[in-house]
């Protein structure tokens, strides 16, 4: 059987409320369920770290994909630790193999990674799934920019579509 591999784009830092870390749990404890290996930025920082822990506790095969440039910062006991040159490569690296790219509540990296990911797709260069954890109303300002290229034209309400926002955990748990 293949495996089945969830990436998951989320926070580096460690200043959030933990309610989004709390959610991100949750999430990632039903792809494991589901039978899903877990890959992220592979960093112990922010929500990446909460990540890994739960992959880790949970049994399943955690992968990570750093940079060189961020040596130090990788999660101790990935399954497997890939090294890239840079971002770019980090980003393709990590969607490798993946059937559903999840973005959890996170920044401007977040975003450069779910909007890279929603591009690939909308082009046909990535098969996956693109989640979108909307906890507590978090991604709301990301719902109506998206709404805003729709209303305007500048992205179909199929490409729109693309993106399937979730506002709990249990609602995005049913895409694994
Ligand atoms: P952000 O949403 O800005 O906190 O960025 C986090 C996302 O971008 C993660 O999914 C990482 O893949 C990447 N990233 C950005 N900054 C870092 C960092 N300091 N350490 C590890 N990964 C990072």
């Amino acid at each position: 059987m293949t495996e089945k591999k969830a990436v998951f784009f989320c926070s580096a830092s460690s200043e959030i409320d933990p309610k989004y870390n709390q959610a991100a749990r949750e999430v990632v404890r039903a792809a494991c369920l589901a039978g899903y290996s877990i890959v992220s930025g592979g960093s112990f920082r922010g929500t990446m770290g909460v990540v890994c822990d739960t992959a880790t506790q949970m049994g399943a095969k955690c992968y990570g994909v750093l940079p060189t440039f961020m040596k130090g910062m990788e999660y101790e006991g990935l399954t497997e630790l890939t090294w890239t040159e840079d971002m770019a490569e980090r980003k393709d690296k990590m969607r490798e193999g993946a059937s559903v790219a999840v973005a959890l509540p996170g920044g401007i990296g977040t975003m450069d990674e779910f909007f890279e990911t929603l591009v690939l797709a909308k082009l046909g260069k990535f098969d996956g799934r693109v989640a979108v954890l909307d906890y507590a109303g978090f991604f709301e300002p990301l719902r109506a920019l998206l709404d805003h290229f729709v209303a305007t034209g500048m992205l179909t309400p199929e490409d729109r579509a693309r993106a399937e926002f979730a506002s709990t955990p249990e609602e995005l748990a049913k895409i694994f």
